[in-house]
C-alpha cells in the first residue's frame, strides 16, 4: 500500500483500491501498446487530483484482475478490508472493470454492515492513457463524490454506489447495459443518487435506506452453489429438472417473463415444486430490463407462486444472485432465506 498522508493536516483521507480493468491501462508512447499502470503513480497520470485537497492511500490487486475473472474471494477481500478500515478513511473509491462491477457493488452492499460513508465504484470504457478516455472524468468525479459532505459534515453518500458517465447509482440497483457506449450503466428501477453536470446535483430523497437490525453477526462469505436460469419458450422441462437435480445446488435465480410469468405445464411445475421440496431456494426475477415481479398479476405467475418460488420484486439479476449467495452462506433456515430475500436489506428492492 502507498500513502501520501500528511498527519500534520486535517485534509480528508480516502482509500483507493484498484482491482483491475480498463481504467488502469496506459498507452506506451513508444510501442502504442496498452499496459497496466502502477497506481502508485496516480498523481503523475491524473495531476488534476491535486486540486481536490485530500490525501489518499492506494491498494492494488497484484496482478490486476479483468473483472470477468473476479471471484467471491475478491468480494470478501474488499469487504473485510473496508469493514476493518471503515473508520480510518472518509471514503473509499474502488476502480474496477466494468464487466462485473454491478455484481461486486451488490455483493459489497450486502456484506458491509452499518456503512456510514461512501464506497464508490467506478471504471471506464477507454483506458486512462487513451485520447478521449472516460477514465479521468469518472475517476475525478468519483473522488469528488467520496469527499462530498452535507451541511452538518456527515458524508453525502453513506452507501455503496457506482459512478459512471455523469450518473451516480445505488450499487445494488445497477447493471451494465452497453459494451460500447460511455454511458454503460443503468439503474432501471431506482432513480440516480446524483447527476454530474457543471455541478454535482445530489438527490437527497433517493440516498440512504433503513438497514434491518441483525439478530446475529453475518459471515463475510458467499455460497457459489447457485445458478441463474433464464426461461425461454421451448425450454425442455426434463432438462430443467435435470439441472435442478445438480448435486449441492442450493439456490436458483429464475429469470422469468414479464411480471414474473412462466410456463404452466405439469412437467415444468413439478420440476420446480420438486426442487423447492428438496430445500432449493428459487427466486423469481424478471428478464425484462425494468419493472417488477408481481406473481399474482397473471394466472401463469400465480401458479408459479403456489410452487413455493419466491418473488424477487424489482431486484436486478446481479443483486438477487449475490444476495442469495450471501444469505446461503449464513446459518439460516430455508424459510429465513426466503423471508430475507423479500426484505430490503440495503435498498436493493422496492417493497
Ligand atoms: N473486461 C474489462 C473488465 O471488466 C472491461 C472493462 O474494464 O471495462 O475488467
Amino acid at each position: 500500500m502507498t500513502t501520501d498522508r500528511d498527519t500534520t493536516t486535517t485534509l480528508p483521507h480516502l482509500k483507493v483500491i484498484y482491482t483491475g480493468g480498463t481504467i488502469g491501462m496506459v498507452q506506451d508512447i513508444e510501442t502504442g501498446a496498452l499496459k497496466a499502470f502502477q497506481f502508485d503513480y496516480l498523481r503523475e497520470h491524473v495531476p488534476e487530483l491535486d486540486q481536490l485537497h485530500c490525501t489518499f492511500d492506494i491498494e492494488q490487486c497484484d496482478p490486476p484482475i479483468d473483472s470477468s475473472a473476479i471471484t467471491p474471494e475478491l468480494w470478501v477481500w474488499l469487504g473485510e478490508m473496508i469493514q476493518r478500515e471503515m473508520h480510518e478513511y472518509d471514503g473509499f473509491v474502488i476502480l474496477h472493470g466494468t464487466d462485473t462491477m454491478a455484481y461486486t457493488a451488490s455483493a459489497l452492499s450486502f456484506m458491509l454492515q452499518g456503512l456510514d460513508r461512501p464506497v464508490i465504484l467506478t471504471g471506464s470504457q477507454l483506458p486512462i492513457g487513451r485520447l478521449r478516455t472516460d477514465g479521468k472524468e469518472n475517476l475525478i468525479t468519483a473522488f469528488e463524490i467520496a469527499l462530498a459532505r452535507r451541511a452538518d459534515g456527515s458524508p453525502m453518500i453513506p452507501e455503496v454506489a457506482v459512478y459512471f458517465e455523469d450518473d451516480l447509482y445505488r450499487g445494488n440497483r445497477t447493471l451494465k447495459y452497453s459494451a460500447e457506449h460511455f454511458e454503460a450503466f443503468a439503474s432501471p428501477n431506482y432513480p440516480h443518487l446524483a447527476f454530474a453536470g457543471i455541478d454535482i446535483k445530489y438527490s437527497p430523497s433517493a440516498i440512504g435506506f433503513d438497514e434491518p437490525a441483525l439478530s446475529q453477526a453475518w459471515r463475510p462469505a458467499f455460497d457459489g452453489h447457485v445458478v441463474v436460469l433464464k426461461l425461454f419458450p421451448g425450454l425442455s422441462a426434463s432438462l430443467l429438472d435435470h439441472i435442478l437435480h445438480t448435486p449441492d445446488l442450493r439456490g436458483v435465480v429464475l429469470e422469468t417473463f414479464g411480471s414474473g410469468n412462466a410456463p404452466t405445464s405439469e412437467a415444468f411445475l413439478s420440476a420446480i415444486k420438486g426442487a423447492v421440496a428438496r430445500g432449493i431456494t428459487i427466486v423469481n426475477v424478471t428478464q425484462c430490463y425494468s419493472g417488477s415481479v408481481v406473481m399474482g398479476r397473471y394466472e401463469t405467475g400465480n401458479v408459479l407462486s403456489q410452487t413455493g418460488v419466491i418473488g424477487g420484486s424489482d431486484m436486478t439479476t446481479e443483486s438477487a444472485t449475490t444476495k442469495l449467495m450471501y444469505l446461503l452462506a449464513q446459518d439460516l433456515s430455508p424459510e429465513e432465506v426466503a423471508h430475507l430475500m423479500q426484505v430490503s436489506l440495503r435498498g436493493e428492492l422496492t417493497i
